[in-house]
């Protein structure tokens, strides 16, 4: 049996590297924070290693959306570089440890939650959020092969 204990990460504890598409040459970028701190408002650039293509944010609202069917960085709005569709919905994540984070849950067959002790049990980490059909067990070898061709892209 596997087990899965969520480790309580919530979606934005990813935001710290972001995969994406260069709108440019659509290579695999990466929107970083600016600076050696981290966190969710700080400033973000996306600079193509490969075309040279460069792209600022700073702002106060983020949040991933759903552009033509794509969905897109937080920040910047580009093409996130790891989505693939599995039937009619369509999995993504922001980098590769969140892209094994979604591995590990949906390939558990036990899934646990740790109780915080200061708050209890919590409804914000990223595993309480997930929706059905990615933890639904008749789809769980055709995400986790989803998974593993969206790992090495
Ligand atoms: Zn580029």
């Amino acid at each position: 049996m596997t087990r899965h204990l969520d480790p309580g990460h919530e979606l934005w504890d990813f935001t710290d590297e972001i995969l994406v598409e260069c709108p440019k040459c659509q290579s695999c970028s990466k929107v970083l924070p600016i600076g050696p701190d981290f966190d969710l408002f700080r400033e973000r650039r996306l600079a193509c290693h490969t075309c040279g293509y460069g792209q600022s944010w700073s702002g106060t609202e983020v949040g991933v959306q759903l552009r033509k069917g794509k969905m897109t960085d937080p920040y910047l709005g580009q093409v996130l570089w790891l989505q693939a569709s599995v039937g009619d919905n369509l999995l993504w994540a922001l980098n590769h440890r969140h892209l094994n984070e979604l591995e590990s849950l949906v390939a558990a067959t036990l899934r646990q939650r740790r109780q915080d002790e200061a708050t209890g049990w919590s409804n914000r980490s990223m595993a309480s959020r997930l929706p059905q059909w990615l933890l639904a067990a008749g789809n769980r070898s055709r995400i986790v092969k989803v998974i593993r061709t969206l790992r090495v892209k």
